[in-house]
């Protein structure tokens, strides 16, 4: 290694967020640098010599080792994916625990290419922002739970301190208020659920051909009450090739877009529900989802695929919705190996998503699997 490049290694070393420590065969911390030292709360001088396990609790057994090749070489889509990585808990010298993504990779002596021991990486950088999401995150789900509890508490007192000077039409309308407030809490539930479901990657999907004029028409019925304002127009070829997709996501992902652009639209007005075959890319089919509704400006496009992502508008307000539909359809639309996109002018929101061809080759394959 020449000088200069030495003089690289040992900046980052030393001056790098993440924390990096160098192993011996039998375990024995040979190298690390201050981020690593300030998470266990010591000196790097007294950490060399001492026993990484003894510091760092990891399966290391079960975890895919990378190769320093293997990671010099990935390009940015592979170094950002967090399959590789595994969480480690750290123990440190004040008795607390951490929990951060770590990756451990196989050291050779550059002679005889024999195991020399480890490096391993701890990505505190990545650590502390997943953190700052989950903060984020159980934040905003508790003010999104607090707004119907506080509606549902505040009416039910009503109802148990005014009693019988209530009369029944009263009655009535507090309770309806309940029930509506509880059902935006279970709706919220089960979104929320949904979102914990696509993030621990615990989704289970049966793939198979589906006929996509027959799901967005039984889609259509389910909301056909919602509709009743609405004029609903298909446009779908006749002999469109089948999707490759799971029938409850595909089922779930119309729901989402056809209740937007009903709910997002006024009554008296058309959404247009369109499928057909792709020239150019024959192995993916698409439909899309086209309303004359309040529309969505051009710079807030992006945000509504993120969580809890609603806009303020007069027609947002009046409408009930957790914020959590378009991220759920967008996880959904990914995890079948599809596209989303969005194109809005006021008076017109278009949804289109591609989604993977049931295409002969793959029907052949399902049948000899
Ligand atoms: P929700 O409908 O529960 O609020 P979504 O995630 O489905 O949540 O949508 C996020 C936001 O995107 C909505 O609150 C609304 O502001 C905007 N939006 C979604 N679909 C449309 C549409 N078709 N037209 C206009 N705005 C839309």
């Amino acid at each position: 290694m020449s000088l200069q490049t030495e003089e690289i290694y040992r900046t980052l070393l030393l001056y790098s967020a993440d924390a990096v420590i160098v192993t011996d065969c039998a375990g024995t911390i040979t190298t690390t640098n201050p981020s690593f030292a300030k998470l266990v709360g010591a000196a790097v001088e007294e950490l060399i010599g001492t026993s990484l396990a003894n510091l760092v609790v990891a399966d290391w057994e079960h975890a895919e080792e990378k190769t320093i090749g293997q990671n010099i070489n990935a390009d940015n889509s592979e170094a950002e994916s967090a399959g590789d990585t595994q969480a480690v808990t750290i123990l440190s010298r004040t008795g607390s625990e951490l929990i951060m993504p770590a990756a451990r990779f196989p050291l050779f002596n550059q002679k005889s290419g024999k195991p020399d021991g480890h490096l391993t990486i701890i990505y505190v950088i990545q650590a502390n922002s997943l953190q700052q999401a989950q903060t984020e995150f159980v934040s905003t789900v508790s003010h999104e739970l607090r707004t119907p509890l506080t509606s549902i508490k505040g009416f039910a007192d009503t109802i148990l301190r005014a009693g019988d000077r209530l009369d029944s039409s009263q009655q009535r309308r507090y309770v309806g208020i309940i029930k509506d407030q509880a059902d935006r809490l279970t709706r919220l539930v089960e979104d929320l659920l949904a979102v914990s479901r696509l993030e621990s990657k615990k989704l289970q999907l049966t793939i198979r051909a589906l006929d996509l004029k027959e799901a967005i028409e039984r889609v259509q019925q389910n909301l056909a009450d919602k509709a009743k304002k609405h004029t609903v127009i298909l446009q779908i070829p006749p002999g469109l090739t089948p999707v490759w997709a799971d029938a409850d996501r595909l089922e779930q992902i119309l729901t989402n877009l056809i209740d937007n652009a009903i709910k997002y639209s006024q009554a008296g007005t058309t959404v247009t529900i369109t499928a057909k075959g792709i020239q150019d890319t024959p192995e993916m089919v698409e439909f899309s989802v086209c309303d004359q509704g309040v529309g969505i400006p051009e710079e807030h496009l992006p945000q509504v695929f993120s969580k809890f992502g609603r806009l303020d508008n007069p027609l947002v307000r009046q409408t009930e919705g957790t914020g959590l539909g378009l991220y759920i359809t967008r996880s959904l639309v990914l995890a079948l190996g599809g596209q989303i996109t969005v194109e809005s002018v006021p008076g017109s929101t278009t949804f289109t998503v591609k989604l993977p061809a049931a295409t002969p080759e793959q029907q052949a394959a399902r049948g000899r699997g």
